[in-house]
């Protein structure tokens, strides 16, 4: 627990698995005097209210985001603008306005616009996250060892940065700076073309008339297993994110269908040797990730089975 809490009053406008894990984490830590969140639907604020860790979950935007020195939009990035248009005339002089859209450029734009010049603005995206989506599905431990990207734009203040990084950093996060344009660049690959292969794959699978659809479970450990865990993540999030991200994906995805192609031609020839050094070479990338502690080498991600010979639970 932090002796005094950094900020006074915590506003979250969302709370899904993003602003529900900052809530639960942000009060185990004593971040804040007081956490007030907003959801856009009644049957949400009713949960939240329910689940009881924050001090209120109000109706409007526009009233979670009075007096509060910190206001965190924890929504979908399409839906970015308009907030942040709703809920400019209402925000404290000095607030810092941030939020944790997966894509960075399209934020930037949307937002800074509409926010009053005595108002902080400083982007972030947490690099955490699962395929669970609503308010009960927030983790206080979500954040721990991963990255938080913030990418303040230029002329920011330095010291509203750095009250955020160490918000971050109290959440467990590991806290690096970039331009919005980078982050976008970056996260195309590592996060936002893995996810549209794994919607491919799985619709590819489930269109197949020669294997049936119960086969593709049943023989799903195979590999298929862990492209279905991306590929169930939230469609809203998701649609958004590739609609924001369009000309950092597409380049990506030209790179990414060169490189499909060379395989496909490398299997068509036979030529074992190339397909040897490619596996080889991504091989090595795996175990740097395992390396620096961003997964783990434990057999078969860590799945528990049961002893051999006893029915699994
Ligand atoms: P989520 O669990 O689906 O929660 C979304 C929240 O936003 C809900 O409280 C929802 O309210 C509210 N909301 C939805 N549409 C809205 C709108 N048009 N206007 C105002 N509020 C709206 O989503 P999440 O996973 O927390 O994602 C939130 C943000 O975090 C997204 O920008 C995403 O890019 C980013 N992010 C997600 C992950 C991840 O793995 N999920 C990781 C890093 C960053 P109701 O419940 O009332 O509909």
């Amino acid at each position: 627990m932090s002796t005094s809490p950094q900020f006074k009053k915590l506003a979250l406008i969302g709370f899904g698995l993003i602003g529900g894990s900052i809530a639960r984490a942000a009060r185990e830590q004593g971040l804040a005097g007081e956490i007030v969140t907003t959801a856009r639907t009644a049957q949400t604020r009713a949960r939240v209210t329910e689940l009881g860790i924050v001090d209120a979950a109000v109706e409007t935007n526009a009233e979670a985001v009075k007096d509060a020195d910190l206001v965190i939009l924890c929504i979908p990035v399409g839906a970015c603008g308009p907030v942040a248009q709703e809920i400019a005339p209402h925000l404290a002089p000095g607030a810092i306005v941030s939020d944790v859209g997966s894509v960075k450029g399209a934020v930037v734009k949307d937002m800074a616009p509409h926010l009053p010049a005595t108002t902080h603005f400083v982007p972030a995206h947490p690099v955490a996250g699962t395929e669970h989506s609503g308010p009960d599905s927030g983790f206080a431990e979500l954040f721990i060892d991963r990255w938080c990207i913030l990418t303040p734009p230029e002329g920011t203040d330095p010291s509203a940065v750095e009250k955020l990084r160490a918000f971050w950093a109290a959440l467990g996060a590991r806290v690096e700076i970039m331009t919005p344009d980078h982050h976008d660049l970056v996260l195309a690959i590592t996060s936002h073309l893995p996810h549209l292969i794994a919607y491919t794959i799985v619709g590819t699978a489930d269109e197949l008339g020669q294997v049936t659809s119960s086969e593709v479970m049943k023989f799903s450990a195979g590999g298929f297993r862990d492209f279905t865990r991306i590929a169930a993540s939230d469609p809203t999030m998701w649609r958004d994110v590739f609609l924001t991200n369009k000309d950092a994906v597409l380049e990506m995805l030209g790179t990414f269908n060169e490189d499909l192609s060379k395989l496909t031609r490398a299997i068509r020839r036979g030529d074992g040797e190339a397909l040897f050094e490619h596996f080889a070479r991504t091989r090595a990338i795996r175990r740097g990730i395992v390396e620096i502690g961003q997964d783990s080498a434990a057999p078969d991600f860590g799945r528990r089975h049961a002893p051999l010979g006893k029915k699994p639970e």
